[in-house]
C-alpha cells in the first residue's frame, strides 16, 4: 500500500503530495510522521493506493509512525478540499487550511533527536543541555552548539506540530472513594467545614470551594493528604455565549409555511428564500432546522462576517439551547477549539457561524442555510480563496440542501432561480403585524449646493433628525465606505468619469495623475472641467464617518452619538456592546458603515439617513451597482421595524440613476430586470465568468516579462476555448511590490475547460518555480 501525504508548508514550489510506503494501519485523514529531506515532518494522509510506478519504487520511504487513532478529517471533507484545490487553482495548503481542525498543525517546532553521541568535551556540553526542549526554545549559544552537532551528523530534528490549544481542565474536588470515617477524627473545625461542603456539593471545583468558604488551599491539601477528599481534573468547555435567552413561540404565517413546505419537498439542492427584511426569514430557518434535527440530521447556519448578528445566535440558542455551537472570528483560540469539538463529538447538531463554519465536521449534515447570502464576505477573497456558496452547494450535493436567504439576492443567485436551477420561495410581506415599510425620500444634493448649503447634511435630513431627537427616537446615519475608491465626480451635475468600453467608473491614480480603468486598463487624463456641464467643481468624492460625527455633534450638541465602523469595533465583544447600547436606547444617533446595515432590529429606530449614496455606486467593480442597491435597501430596512413609522432619506448627486431610483422604491425585481440587461450588454456575470490573473514581484521588469510569457503560453495551451482577454493593467506600487494583471472573461459553460487550460499554462510556463515572481488567480 502507498499513501499520498499532504505536508503543510507555505512554499508553492513544494506544495504537492508526497508518496510514502504504508506499514502500519493508517486511514485517510490521519496524521503521520514522515522522513522528509533531512528531517521529519507531520503530514496528513489524503489517499491510499495499491499501485506505484516500478521505476521510482526504490526511492520511496516508509511512513515513520502514525499519530492518530481516528482520522482528524473525514473523507467527504478531504474530497471537498481536493475539489477546492482544483476549482480555484490553489495549492494543498490553501485548500486544506480552512478544513483542518483548529489547534492542529498550527505551529511546527523542531524537536531535537540525538542520532549518536559525540565524545569528550562535546558530550559533556550536550549533557548540560535540556534536549527535551524544542530547538527554538534553547539559548543562542545552545542553538549554535546543536547546529554544529547537526552538521556533523550527531543530531537530527523532528518537525513536531504543536497542538497549541488544549481542552481546559479544571481541578475538582469530591469525597475520596477510599474515605475511611475514622480519619475524620482529629481534623480541625475548618477542615471539617470543607469536608462537609464538598460532600454536600458532590462535585465542585477547587476554586469554587475556596471562594465560597473564603479559605486558602491549605485545609484542602490536608484533607487530600488524609485521603478524605480527592482532586481530579474535569474538562470545562469555554463558552463564547453567556446570556439568557428568551424563547418565543411564533405561529407561522401562510407565506412562511408555504416556503418551508417547498424547501423540504423540492428535489433541487438549492432553494432561494427571497424575502423582504423583516418578512420572517429567520423564523423560517428556525423551523427548517428543527425539522432537520428531528430526523437526526445536522444544520449549519452561516451569517455574514462583519457585525455577526447577535440576534441570529440569540434566536437559535433561544430555540435550541445547548444544541447550538457558535463559530466566528472573534472567538478565542480556546473557545473555537471547544466549539469545534462539540461538533466533532456530536454534542450539538446546529452550528451558527461565519463562512469558515461551512467546513465543520458534522457527520449527518443535511442542510446549510446561508443568511444574507448576497453578502460579499461569502465571496472569493484574496486570502480566503473559495466562494462559500459554491462550497456549500458542493458539500450538499447528493447529501442535503442549501438555503440561500436574502432580501436582495445577488444578481447571479436570482438569475439561477429564475432559470429554475434553484427553487425560488418568496416572502412578500413584513411578518410582524403593524410593521410597514418605511417611507423613502431622495434628496438631490446638487440643489443643496445651488441653495448655498455646503454641509454634508441636506436641509431635509437636518429637519428630520431634529424631529426624531425631539421625540426621543433613534437615528441611523449610514455611510458606505467599504471598497470606496477614488472616482472623480462633478458636484454641480453629478457626472462621473467612466471607461468608454466597460461602463465602469475609472480610478484616479495620483502618481500618474491619470484615470485608469481597472477592468480593461485604458487610461484618460484627468479632466479640468466637467465634460458634461463645464463646471470646475469636479473632484474626488468621499466623506468619512469621523467627519459625519463632528458635524452631528456641532448641530446637535445634546445628542448622544455612537460611531460604529471598523476602527471602533475591532475589539472582541465591542459589536455586542454597541448592540446593547442601541438596544437600551443609550445612543440617539448611530453613525456607521455596513455594520449597521445588517440584522439590526430595533423598534425605536425610525430614521435612516444615507449620507452619500453615490459613494459605493461608482466603485470600479461590475458589482458596484448591485452592492449599492443591496446596501441602501438593507439599511433602509432598519427603519420602522415595529409599529412606529420609519423614514429613510437618501442623499445623492445622481438622483436620476436607475439604481438610486430602485433603491428608493426597494423593488428588487425592477432592479434585477434593469441590472441583468446591463450585465448581458457588457458581458459580466452571470453571462460570463471573470478571472483575474495577477503577477507581482519586487522587480518591475520581471513582473512584466512573466505576465507576457504567461499570456503567450496561454495562446499555445488553451486553444479550444473562446476567451476575452483584457490588456495588461499595471497597478500602483504598494510597499515596493509591482503588480501587473489582466482579466479573462469566459462563457460559464467553458469555465472548466479554461481552468484545465490554466493548469497546463502554470505547469508548462514553470512560473511557480520562479521564487521571485508570484502568481495570483482570483475568481470574481
Ligand atoms: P427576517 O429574518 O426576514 O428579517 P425575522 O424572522 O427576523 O425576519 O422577523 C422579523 C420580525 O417579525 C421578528 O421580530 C419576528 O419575531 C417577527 N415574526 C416573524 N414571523 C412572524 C409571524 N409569523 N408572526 C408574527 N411575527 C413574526
Ligand atoms: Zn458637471
Ligand atoms: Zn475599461
Amino acid at each position: 500500500m502507498f499513501a499520498d501525504i499532504f505536508i503543510e508548508n507555505n512554499f508553492q514550489k513544494i506544495d504537492k503530495l508526497y508518496t510514502y510506503i504504508v506499514k502500519d494501519d493508517v486511514k485517510p485523514g490521519m496524521r503521520v510522521l514522515v522522513n522528509f529531506g533531512n528531517s521529519y515532518r507531520v503530514g496528513i494522509v489524503l489517499s491510499l493506493h495499491a499501485n506505484y510506478s516500478e521505476k521510482y519504487l526504490d526511492k520511496l520511504k516508509e511512513i515513520h509512525s502514525v499519530l492518530d487513532d481516528e482520522p482528524i478529517i473525514s473523507r467527504d471533507l478531504i474530497e471537498l478540499g481536493l475539489w477546492m484545490k482544483d476549482r480555484y487553482l490553489i495549492g494543498y495548503s490553501k485548500a486544506f487550511s480552512p478544513i483542518l481542525p483548529p489547534g492542529n498543525l498550527q505551529k511546527i517546532k523542531k524537536k531535537i533527536i540525538v542520532e549518536k553521541y559525540p565524545h569528550g568535551k562535546d558530550l559533556e556540553k550536550l549533557n548540560s543541555i535540556d534536549i527535551n526542549k524544542y530547538f527554538e526554545d534553547l539559548s543562542e549559544t545552545e542553538k549554535k552548539f546543536i547546529k554544529k552537532l547537526r552538521a556533523k551528523g550527531f543530531i537530527k530534528y523532528i518537525y513536531d506540530s504543536l497542538v497549541m490549544v488544549k481542552p481546559k481542565l479544571v481541578n475538582y474536588l469530591k469525597v475520596s472513594e477510599n474515605f475511611a470515617p475514622k480519619n475524620l477524627e482529629g481534623i480541625s473545625e475548618k477542615q471539617a467545614q470543607v469536608f462537609n461542603f464538598v460532600k454536600e456539593k458532590k462535585d465542585i471545583s477547587r476554586v469554587d470551594v475556596m471562594a465560597s468558604l473564603g479559605i486558602s488551599y491549605s485545609p484542602i491539601k490536608t484533607l487530600i493528604k488524609k485521603d478524605l477528599i480527592c482532586e481530579y481534573k474535569k474538562e470545562i468547555k469555554r463558552e463564547p455565549v453567556e446570556k439568557n435567552f428568551a424563547t418565543q413561540k411564533i405561529s407561522l404565517n401562510e407565506e412562511q409555511q408555504k416556503a418551508i413546505k417547498s424547501i423540504i419537498e423540492t428535489d433541487k439542492v438549492v432553494s432561494l428564500l427571497h424575502g423582504l427584511t423583516g418578512s420572517g426569514k429567520t423564523e423560517v430557518y428556525l423551523n427548517l432546522a428543527s425539522k432537520v434535527i428531528e430526523k437526526g440530521g445536522e444544520v449549519i447556519v452561516l451569517v455574514p462576517e462583519i457585525g455577526l448578528t447577535p440576534q441570529m445566535i440569540d434566536r437559535f440558542k433561544g430555540r435550541f439551547g445547548d444544541k447550538v455551537a457558535v463559530i466566528h472570528s472573534k472567538l478565542s483560540q480556546g473557545e473555537r477549539y471547544d466549539e469545534y469539538r462539540k461538533v466533532l463529538n456530536g454534542e450539538v447538531n446546529i452550528v451558527v457561524g461565519v463562512r469558515s463554519a461551512v467546513f465543520v465536521p458534522f457527520k449527518s449534515l443535511k442542510m446549510i442555510i446561508i443568511d444574507e447570502s448576497h453578502d460579499s464576505s461569502y465571496e472569493f477573497h484574496d486570502n480566503l480563496k473559495y466562494d462559500t456558496i459554491e462550497v456549500a452547494i458542493n458539500r450538499m450535493k447528493h447529501r442535503g440542501k442549501v438555503v440561500l436567504g436574502s432580501a436582495t439576492p445577488s444578481i447571479e443567485t436570482y438569475f439561477y432561480a429564475k432559470k429554475n436551477f434553484y427553487n425560488l420561495c418568496e416572502l412578500k410581506n413584513r411578518a410582524k403585524k403593524g410593521a410597514y415599510l418605511p417611507e423613502t425620500k431622495v434628496v438631490d444634493m446638487r440643489d443643496e449646493l445651488i441653495m448655498g448649503n455646503i454641509s454634508i447634511f441636506s436641509r431635509e435630513l437636518k429637519k428630520a433628525m431634529e424631529e426624531k431627537l425631539k421625540k426621543k427616537e433613534q437615528i441611523i446615519l449610514f455611510l458606505n465606505r467599504r471598497g470606496f475608491s477614488n472616482f472623480i465626480s462633478c458636484r454641480s451635475c453629478g457626472e462621473v468619469i467612466k471607461c468608454d468600453d466597460c461602463d465602469i467608473s475609472m480610478t484616479y491614480h495620483k502618481t500618474k495623475n491619470r484615470l485608469i480603468c481597472h477592468y480593461c486598463g485604458s487610461t484618460k487624463p484627468l479632466p479640468k472641467v466637467c465634460p458634461s456641464c463645464g463646471s470646475k467643481f469636479i473632484k474626488q468624492f468621499g466623506v468619512g464617518t469621523q467627519k459625519v460625527e463632528e458635524e452631528v455633534k456641532k448641530l446637535f450638541p445634546e445628542a448622544r452619538v455612537l460611531r460604529m465602523d471598523r476602527d471602533t469595533t475591532t475589539k472582541k465583544d465591542s459589536f455586542d456592546k454597541f448592540y446593547e447600547i442601541v438596544k437600551n436606547r443609550k445612543a440617539d444617533v448611530i453613525i456607521g458603515t455596513q455594520m449597521v446595515s445588517k440584522g439590526f432590529d430595533f423598534e425605536n429606530v425610525t430614521l435612516v439617513g444615507i449620507v452619500a449614496a453615490d459613494m459605493s455606486l461608482y466603485v470600479s467593480d461590475y458589482k458596484a451597482k448591485e452592492r449599492t442597491f443591496q446596501l441602501i435597501t438593507q439599511v433602509s430596512g432598519r427603519a420602522g421595524r415595529a409599529s412606529k413609522k420609519g423614514e429613510v432619506i437618501i442623499q445623492t448627486y445622481s438622483p436620476d440613476s436607475e439604481i438610486i431610483k430602485y433603491s428608493a422604491t426597494g423593488d428588487y425585481v425592477d432592479f434585477y430586470d434593469y441590472e441583468i440587461e446591463e450585465r448581458k450588454l457588457f458581458l459580466y456575470p452571470p453571462y460570463t465568468k471573470l478571472i483575474e490573473i495577477e503577477f507581482s514581484s519586487y522587480d518591475e521588469k520581471l513582473t512584466q516579462i512573466w505576465a507576457e510569457r504567461f499570456l503567450h503560453q496561454m495562446s499555445t495551451d488553451i486553444k479550444n476555448v473562446e476567451l476575452m482577454v483584457t490588456k495588461f493593467i499595471k497597478m500602483p506600487k504598494i510597499k515596493n511590490i509591482n503588480r501587473t494583471k489582466f482579466s479573462i472573461k469566459v462563457k460559464p459553460k467553458n469555465l472548466v475547460l479554461l481552468i484545465d487550460g490554466l493548469k497546463r499554462v502554470i505547469n508548462n510556463s514553470k512560473i511557480e518555480e520562479d521564487n521571485k515572481v508570484f502568481l495570483n488567480i482570483d475568481f470574481r
